[in-house]
């Protein structure tokens, strides 16, 4: 039987700086579900990548005295360096410096010209390039973006425009009857809110102001606005369009991970562009919260933000992989300090799971006792179906600690005269461990293998230590 196919996709980065915590947990959530159906027995192609144009990458360039080019090639490294450090099992890493994908951004403008839905207009309007977007007197406080807290440019230009009010109906259409799917409900919600006061926008940037760009197809004076080129990712990253078929056997099945301040991009002008084009919306819109750290925006002058590489050198990825899924759940923001990092680490994984698997493979390597294996499953498909990962960590945990409190209340080192009984009881045991070890593999890759091996060989011997590492005091 043919599988099914299954597309997701992370938010590309900006980069313009180094990874943070906040991309390190998009990353790992949407490893998380692309592992999760790769088990499921589909065929997934996961895609991440990098965002790598406009005024605030040519003004950094500019402060660098390098050519923007050259930037990008430098800073992308950290962020592909993420897939090794974090364990993430994507497809393909797209930058929007690649070839195929400038095409497929020309072809798609292209598309939607030839519809009759990009025009030309004079624009007067206020310009943040912290947020590379026009701004409302109404979106600001003080005169002040609140975002970047800088006063926005006052900026006079022709432009060309995209015909969003031509879709406004349709995707209000597409929304409410969960054909274009947000999740969660109350992020729905706000998006049919803004629907209502959406007008059209400004897809290109006079050359002369944004330089590092990809050129409008037929007009050498602009480029085009980095969301209409950032936004394509999601298809010439799937091949569009010159690998149709591959197109066509994923995109349907596209789930879209982003974080909630990138919502209307995602679920208002994408879909508009896309219905314009001639292309299927996306199915699946899930919006993420933020990380944050001592219930508070993280942020340099709170001197409060995280540094993911310090939290990946205290325990390594499994820790940090576990950490993130179970304390932030998905939809919602989430708390990171290094005390609760510390103390999920010392009494989930070292005291809970390392101990339970080192005390029971010792029993049994010392009793010579021999597995039998009872194929036992915990299910975990309903949370998981649903993005609640952190009740299905809760889950597994609950077994960690059941399994945990059989081994006290069983006390195999009391019944060595009774082989029978005790082979029964190290059975259920190591029965119990190998379906957490199961259910562990799209959140914690490596403790997964390492647990799945001990029952590779013909004989179980004691497990090396699954959390070596002491707490950093
Ligand atoms: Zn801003």
């Amino acid at each position: 039987m043919e599988k099914n196919k299954f597309y997701i996709t992370t938010a590309i980065d900006y980069t313009n700086g180094k990874p943070h915590i906040g991309h390190v947990f998009e990353k790992v959530l949407t490893d998380v579900i692309a592992r999760y159906h790769r088990e499921k027995g589909d065929d997934v192609f996961f895609l991440t990548g990098s965002d790598e144009h406009g005024t605030k990458m040519e003004l950094l360039a500019k402060e660098k005295g390098v050519a923007p080019k050259v930037l990008v090639d430098e800073n992308v490294k950290a962020f592909m360096a993420m897939k090794e450090k974090y364990n993430l099992s994507y497809d393909r890493f797209i930058r929007t410096t690649d070839e195929d994908h400038i095409q497929a951004s020309q072809e798609l403008w292209r598309r939607c010209k030839a519809k009759g839905d990009i025009y030309l207009k004079k624009y007067q309007g206020l310009y943040c390039a912290g947020c590379e977007s026009f701004k409302k007197e109404s979106d600001l406080v003080d005169g002040k973006c609140l975002e970047h807290d800088c006063k926005p440019e006052v900026v006079e230009e022709e432009n060309w425009f995209f015909k969003l009010s031509n879709y406004k109906n349709q995707i209000k259409d597409l929304i409410e009857k969960d054909e274009i799917k947000i999740i969660p409900e109350h992020r729905k919600k706000e998006v049919l809110n803004v629907l209502e006061e959406i007008e059209d926008f400004s897809i290109s940037r006079p050359k002369e102001k944004v330089g590092w760009g990809i050129e409008v197809p037929d007009d050498p004076t602009h480029n085009m606005y980095v969301w209409f080129d950032a936004l394509t990712n999601y298809i010439s990253g799937l091949g569009w369009p010159n690998d149709m078929e591959k197109f066509n056997a994923f995109w349907p099945t596209v789930t879209h991970v982003i974080g909630k301040d990138i919502t209307r991009f995602h679920a208002i002008y994408w879909p508009a562009m896309l219905l314009s084009g001639g292309v299927q919306p996306p199915k699946n819109i899930l919006i993420h919260g933020f990380v944050t750290s001592g219930g508070k925006k993280m942020s340099k002058s709170t001197g409060n933000v995280v540094d993911p590489e310090e939290a990946l050198s205290r325990y390594g990825a499994d820790a940090l992989r576990y950490f993130l899924i179970r304390e932030i759940p998905t939809t919602e923001d989430g708390d990171f300090t290094f005390e609760k990092f510390d103390a999920r680490y010392e009494s989930d994984l070292a005291n809970s799971l390392g101990n339970l698997v080192s005390r029971v493979t010792n029993i049994v390597e010392k009793n010579n006792i021999e597995f039998q294996n009872q194929d036992l499953r915990i299910d975990i498909k309903n949370e998981s179906e649903e993005y609640r990962f952190d009740k299905v960590l809760e889950k597994i945990w609950e077994k960690v600690h059941e399994a945990n409190k059989y081994v006290d209340d069983e006390k195999p080192w009391a019944i060595k005269d009774n082989p029978e009984k005790l082979n029964e009881v190290m059975n259920n045991l190591l029965n119990s461990i190998k379906s957490i070890g199961e259910a562990l593999k799209p959140f914690m890759p490596e403790t997964s293998e390492k647990i799945l091996k001990i029952f590779e060989s013909e004989k179980i011997v004691k497990a090396e230590p699954l959390f070596p590492k002491k707490l950093n005091t």
